[in-house]
């Protein structure tokens, strides 16, 4: 048994430290994967109906502790209480979603001449879940939830900075009567247990959620022994604004589909587009609607954005605005904490860093283009492609524009890209393969085809 260390947790509304969690060492790790592959042929043998009693009986457990929840990722994170509470809801919903899976995880008979082929949707065994700081519990839940029902064992890295959630969901799935070592959170370094994960034999897939950079490591880790990776990376995300659109109703809008979560979302709309000849029109109706965005103390029923994550990453946020050409910005609250104005940049070219790097903070980018060539140029001029919105009143123009843009979640005249019902990743360096809906149930198995001889 290894030895563990502990970890500062730190309120980023003050920046005080409010308690400690441990930082489990490789052996500590290690001794948490192999108790999750020794929980593995029992949980697998779980009747399917038994075991969607399980997830359903975890989503009512979930739904009977969501204030409380919600008020620790308000403590650990800074999120909106009106954020949090949705996203504790959000873990209840995907695990209430997928507890439907178990009883329809079917197979196809194939016709084959002597004999029945069939087919099985196999779990893998021990699925690493690694979890970045943004989202800790909607992030948790897309992963756990569809590889615990299609019968794998969990073993879960939250972030160094936001662990509090993902370890009362750790406990309160046991109280939900979950079998002991099937869901394990295991904090720690992402230098350690998150490394651990990927180069550990009996972790057969990995789905991880974090930066483009740090995915790209884990996709070649996998390699060597060719684990499955679902990998939900970073993102650049265009809101392409037409002459023809209802202008207000957009400019209302773009302010919450960028700062939400202070920016800290991988499908933030961070590069604003809009057509030259209402550009200026535009940006006086956007004005308002930034300088009016409430940035205060999340825990305020009032609040719309909170603090950023950290100190380190207010200074990173704030060197992409110095020496940027500032439209205008609204107001945070000075003194303790990681506060920053919501912003809005001008970008002069597709080269400027603003507008080709992710942010990651309350900082939206504004260029203007000619026509629909030109916009879906625009758009798709990244290495990124998760999300993205468009505004227009004409159906033919917001079908083929959403053809075009190279991204793997789009809306048309609203911001929405996720829901728990239907699939969610991104084309290019934002990722591969699908959380949500439908789709991200099979990626937690393997088919196997089995050919039954009649004989004579
Ligand atoms: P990060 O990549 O630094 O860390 C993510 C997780 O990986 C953390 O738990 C970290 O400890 C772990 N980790 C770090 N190094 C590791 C290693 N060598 N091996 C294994 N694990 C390691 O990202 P972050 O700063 O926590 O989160 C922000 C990033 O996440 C942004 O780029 C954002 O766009 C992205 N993100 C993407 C999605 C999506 O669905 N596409 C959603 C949320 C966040």
């Amino acid at each position: 048994m290894g030895s563990v260390t502990t970890t500062d947790v730190i309120n980023p509304a003050t920046g005080a430290v409010f308690t400690t969690v441990p930082s489990l060492d490789p052996a500590a790790t290690d001794a948490a994967i192999e108790r999750a592959q020794r929980a593995f042929p029992a949980w697998r043998a779980v009747a399917p109906g038994d075991r969607a009693r399980l997830l359903r009986r975890f989503a009512a457990v979930v739904d009977q502790h969501l204030e409380e929840l919600a008020e620790l990722e308000v403590r650990n994170a800074g999120h909106t209480i009106g954020n949090a509470r949705w996203e504790a809801g959000n873990v209840r919903d995907v695990l209430d979603y997928y507890a439907g899976a178990p009883e329809r995880l079917s197979g196809r008979q194939i016709p084959v001449a002597g004999g029945l082929d069939v087919t099985f949707h196999e779990p893998l065994g021990v699925v690493g879940i690694i979890v970045p700081w943004n989202f800790p519990m909607p992030i948790a839940g897309w992963g756990f939830a569809p590889a615990l029902a299609a019968g794998n064992t969990v073993v879960l890295k939250p972030a160094e900075l936001t662990p509090l959630t993902a370890i009362r969901l750790g406990e309160l799935a046991l109280e939900a009567g979950l079998p002991e070592d099937v869901f394990q959170i295991v904090p720690g370094k992402g230098s350690v247990v998150g490394r651990r994960f990927v180069t550990h034999p009996a972790v057969r897939k990995i789905c991880f959620t974090g930066s483009t950079e740090v995915g790209k490591g884990i996709m070649a880790g996998a390699a060597d022994q060719v684990k499955r990776v679902t990998l939900e990376l970073g993102g650049k995300s265009a809101n392409i604004v037409f002459a023809d659109a209802d202008l207000e109703k957009a400019a209302a809008s773009a302010p919450s589909s960028v700062f939400d979560n202070a920016g800290q979302d991988c499908c933030a709309r961070s590069r604003l587009l809009v057509q030259e000849s209402v550009y200026d029109k535009f940006l006086s109706l956007l004005e308002p609607a930034v300088k009016s965005f409430r940035v205060e103390e999340p825990s305020n029923a009032t609040a719309e954005m909170g603090p950023l994550i950290s100190a380190g990453h207010r200074e990173t946020v704030a060197s992409y605005v110095e020496g940027s050409d500032l439209a205008f910005a609204g107001a945070a609250p000075q003194g303790d904490g990681w506060w920053f104005p919501p912003t809005v940049l001008l970008a002069h070219s597709t080269a400027d860093r603003h507008w080709r790097e992710e942010v990651f903070g309350p900082v939206l980018s504004v260029l203007p283009f000619k026509d629909e060539d030109d916009a879906v140029r625009l758009a798709n001029d990244t290495e990124y492609g998760l999300s993205g919105s468009l505004w227009t009143r004409d159906l033919g123009r917001a079908l083929r524009v959403s053809r075009s843009v190279e991204t793997g979640a789009l809306s048309v005249n609203s911001h929405s890209s996720v829901r728990y019902w239907t699939p969610f990743g991104g084309m290019k360096q934002s990722g591969l393969g699908r959380e949500l809906g439908p789709d991200a149930l099979l990626s937690f198995t393997d088919v196997k085809n089995v050919f039954l001889a009649m004989g004579d």
